[in-house]
């Protein structure tokens, strides 16, 4: 299981990037995209997923 990031609602701020403790979070082309062959979706390291709860757009960081 792993988040995506809506493309279109992103804002590309970057927090997420810098939260995410898989480092799965990177920008690629014109947005930032979210690795589902490295996103756990936190598990094993935080009880809610940080790019959801960093980022500032709701709906944003969803799961896949
Ligand atoms: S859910 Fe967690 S592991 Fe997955 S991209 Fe977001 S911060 Fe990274
Ligand atoms: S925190 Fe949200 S708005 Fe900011 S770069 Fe990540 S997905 Fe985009």
């Amino acid at each position: 299981m792993a988040f995506k990031i809506i493309a279109s609602q992103c804002t590309q701020c970057s927090a997420c990037e810098f939260e995410c403790p898989t480092g799965a979070i990177k920008f690629k082309g014109e947005t930032y995209v979210i690795d589902p062959n490295k996103c756990t979706e936190c598990e094993g390291y935080f009880e809610t997923q940080q790019c959801a709860a960093i980022c500032p757009v709701p709906k944003t960081c969803v799961p896949a």
